[in-house]
């Protein structure tokens, strides 16, 4: 049984690799952390999602990887949004 982390630093939530939703990602953010983040990036990476497997999948890489440091710069104290990838 794999366990996956938080990507968060210094955040100790966990989850089962089985349980990750899209499955195959190695990445996976607690909800705590995701709640956290501004509603309109939850909605745009959560419709991106859903067109992942399809043509269409780079949005949502791409977005995840812009929330993910947006959550950790969050967590860490520092405000505004973040351009990354
Ligand atoms: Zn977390």
């Amino acid at each position: 049984m794999t366990r996956i982390a938080c990507c968060v630093p210094f955040c100790r939530k966990m989850i089962r690799a089985e349980q990750i939703e899209p499955a195959g990602r190695t990445e996976w953010m607690c909800r705590t952390h995701f709640n956290a983040l501004p509603a309109i990036r939850r909605r745009a990476y959560r419709k991106a999602c859903k067109r992942l497997g399809s043509l269409r999948a780079l949005p949502a890489v791409r977005l995840w990887r812009r929330i993910r440091a947006q959550a950790i710069e969050a967590a860490a104290g520092i405000k505004g949004g973040v351009r990354v990838g």
